[in-house]
């Protein structure tokens, strides 16, 4: 669904991302792992047009998406939950809902896709005419998750969910993602919970300063002796 090839983005003298080669199949969880600083949140700018690479190839359903702007990338199916949620405080949670949806010309299946979520997170549905800001960090990470999904995306980029979460509500961002990805949904996945990331994912990549250091099914990599030692805290 998802490919990624030779990729490479310089923040002016910094070649932050380096030949990098990924792909996303249709149906399967993807993670890409590495410490702080790896180049992990560039690429997946580059992939929702949020930084133009220097050079290389993404395709989405066979279409490049290089060039396209955030907006156009959003239409085609690509829809990116952002490190730190960036919902929006002060609109309520009915707002930040339609604003996920704000890019679809015909708002008529706004209802159906609301009633999804609300059945999902009846939290959200408690707190619909509530400011958004009032949420707890898991509830708003349900939110942001939410809002992606009213987009009605083919694959779903989510950059370290779990990040900043009490332990419950990482285990209930997990089990949100599991549940997407039975549903259909493709899913690619950055983490900083390792050990999570690679039990749910089918597929993983780690990322070492800019490159590709190993890939391969993620059982595999959950297993790997370097693996646990630099990022499981084995
Ligand atoms: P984190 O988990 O901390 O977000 P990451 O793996 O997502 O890390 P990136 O945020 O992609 O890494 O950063 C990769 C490298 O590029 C880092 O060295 C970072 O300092 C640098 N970098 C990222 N954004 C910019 C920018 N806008 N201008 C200059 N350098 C940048």
């Amino acid at each position: 669904m998802l490919r990624v090839t030779d990729l490479n983005i310089f923040y002016q003298r910094v070649h932050a991302v380096q030949n990098v080669s990924l792909a996303v199949p249709a149906g399967q969880i993807v993670t890409l792992i590495g410490a702080n600083g790896a180049g992990k949140t560039s690429i997946l700018k580059a992939i929702s047009g949020l930084v133009r690479p220097t050079s290389g190839a993404i395709e989405f359903a066979g279409e490049s998406v290089v060039g396209m702007s955030p907006h156009d990338v959003v239409h085609r199916g690509i829809s990116h939950v952002p490190e730190g949620r960036r919902i929006f405080p002060n609109l309520t949670v009915m707002e930040n809902l339609r604003l996920g949806a704000y890019h679809r010309g015909n708002h008529k299946e706004l209802g159906e896709d609301l009633a999804k979520v609300f059945h999902r997170f009846p939290v959200l549905h408690h707190r619909r005419s509530q400011g958004a800001g009032t949420l707890s960090g898991g509830e708003q990470q349900m939110l942001a998750i939410s809002r992606a999904m009213v987009s009605r995306p083919r694959l779903l980029i989510l950059d370290e969910p779990s990040l900043g979460l009490a332990p419950v509500m990482v285990d209930a961002v997990f089990d949100v993602i599991q549940s997407l990805n039975q549903e259909g949904m493709t899913v690619l996945l950055v983490e900083q919970n390792a050990t999570m990331a690679l039990e749910l994912a089918h597929h993983a990549y780690v990322l070492e300063t800019g490159r590709i250091s190993m890939a391969g099914p993620a059982a595999e990599l959950l297993n790997d002796s370097r693996v646990k030692q630099a990022y499981l805290g084995e």
